[in-house]
């Protein structure tokens, strides 16, 4: 073939028409940030700002639900009273054991027509305390840990960490700890090998690298006394401290909840600022977005939207607080009735389930171009490409998730086109290399419609996780519009 013919045969205007077919059959997510629009990038970082706030206040369940409340009353939402009768435009919440959460703004459509909900889960994987926690050794004092949810144990060694914790004293009052999120509070540490020392630590796999049994946090080291005949006296130097600060007993502690989280404050990543660093992201960067977007509603709304916060997601979702436990259902049944202002009948409930709506809101894995091995890139969702929708998760052969409907699919992804709200889709990795679930197929399980929706993080379920700024702008739209549209008739 001679060079001239090659120019004939690949004249630029013979392209156009396939040019002009490409554009009009094929489809591709585009990343969202545009320099030239200033206006939306102050919009996107002054809703980040308040996001990190969020996450410093709210670092286990109990503190975002408490965070919750503090800013639904803040916005007209008021204690729901499961007797009381409720009005288009009315603003509740209730609070499910103080670990979960369900808030409402009262649409003036029948409960019967079904409600727009969107539910997010608040615990992230950390370190709590063994029940019988406090010893010490080698004139150290330590606290033992059990892991809760799917961590890296070795990300949790040389890291300030943080303590949380709700106790009950003995005369039956509750004390909440905070230390170690106060630049003047001390920390907690979990000690590491020294490099020098490690010949042998270096060979081991990185799942044993560090156990379970080796997360102690060094939590003390001068004693009680210097006689060196009181018996565990470095050991009784902290619960002298513990008892004078809090009233807190080594009896106290069996029972209490406390919680080890890196001590670190979420911070913006980047010269440009473009994304936030923060532990508990996974799900709290959902549950913000979504309780941003119900308090933002636009008066008057007809469907009532609903908005639930799950505990005990990392762990299965168990538990009387865990989106499999009757009590979000009830509170829900019981939010039909107040409307209703009767009993409703046992269709009339059944029919608001069938008929409600959901996204299960909660984060996707960001593509991550190091570990590019770990992700098909056709199918992955990106970080600054906007709320990812997910038809499922799971593991193999899509194990044990909800697999949304192409119905439901199409109906969710159209309302956001329409309203110019831009999303992606994908999987969570490569096939056959992991897997995880999300509480969609509990909610699934009621009869609810439900798909999986979320904003793609980076070094998931790390002690400092990672999302693009643009993306939980994204998802507050999206949820705004999902809560104020879906399934309005024109
Ligand atoms: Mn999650
Ligand atoms: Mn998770």
């Amino acid at each position: 073939m001679t060079e001239q013919n090659q120019g004939t045969a690949n004249d630029p205007k013979d392209r156009k028409p396939y040019e002009e077919l490409r554009k009009q059959l094929t489809f591709s997510f585009k990343n969202l940030w545009n320099p030239d629009n200033q206006e939306e990038i102050n919009s996107v970082m002054a809703f980040c700002e308040d996001y990190k706030v969020a996450l410093n206040e709210g670092k286990t369940e109990r503190e975002f639900v408490k965070f919750t409340v503090g800013l639904l009353e803040e916005n007209g939402f008021r204690a729901f009273k499961p007797d009381e009768q409720l009005a288009a435009g009315d603003r509740v919440y209730d609070s499910v054991h103080g670990k979960g959460l369900v808030a409402a703004v009262v649409g003036s459509d029948s409960p019967v027509k079904g409600f727009n909900m969107i539910g997010a889960h608040i615990d992230s994987p950390r370190l709590d305390l063994k029940p019988n926690p406090l010893y010490e050794s080698n004139d150290f004092t330590f606290l033992k840990t059990h892991y809760y949810g799917g961590i890296k144990k070795y990300l949790w060694v040389a890291i300030p960490l943080a303590l949380h914790g709700f106790v009950t004293l003995n005369d039956g009052t509750t004390v909440d700890i905070s230390i170690g999120e106060n630049e003047e509070d001390p920390v907690f540490y979990i000690t590491d090998l020294l490099i020098h020392l490690s010949s042998d630590h270096m060979q081991k796999k990185a799942s044993d690298v560090v156990s379970g049994e080796e997360l102690n946090i060094l939590v003390g080291g001068i004693p009680i006394t210097s006689d060196e005949d009181v018996k565990e006296r470095f050991k009784l130097g902290i619960l002298k401290l513990l008892y004078d600060q809090y009233g807190i007993v080594e009896r106290n502690l069996l029972t209490a909840e406390i919680e080890i989280v890196p001590a670190v404050k979420s911070r913006d990543i980047g010269f440009d600022r473009a994304f936030v660093g923060g532990y508990g992201q996974d799900d709290r960067v959902c549950a913000y977005t979504a309780l941003r977007a119900l308090i933002d509603i636009d008066q008057p709304l007809r469907r009532t939207s609903v908005c639930i916060f799950y505990d005990k997601e990392e762990i299965g979702s168990s538990g009387v607080t865990g989106a499999r436990s009757q009590l979000y259902p009830s509170v829900q049944k019981r939010i039909v009735r107040s409307i209703l202002g009767r009993e409703p009948s046992a269709f009339e409930l059944i029919d608001n389930i069938e008929q409600s709506v959901m996204l299960s809101s909660d984060v996707a894995a960001a593509y991550d171009p190091t570990y590019a091995s770990a992700f098909d890139p056709l199918n992955s969702t990106y970080a600054g490409r906007g709320i990812a929708i997910v038809k499922y998760v799971g593991r193999g052969g899509k194990g044990y998730t909800s697999d949304a409907s192409a119905e439901y699919f199409d109906e969710v992804t159209k309302l956001l086109d329409k309203n110019n709200i831009p999303w992606q889709t994908g999987e969570l990795g490569r096939v056959d290399l992991g897997g995880g679930g999300t509480v969609a197929v509990y909610q699934a399980d009621l009869g609810i419609t439900v798909i999986d929706c979320g904003v793609p993080v980076l070094s998931m379920h790390s002690c400092f996780e990672v999302t693009s700024k643009i993306d939980i702008y994204t998802a507050y739209r999206a949820y705004s519009v999902f809560m104020e549209q879906m399934r309005i008739e024109d």
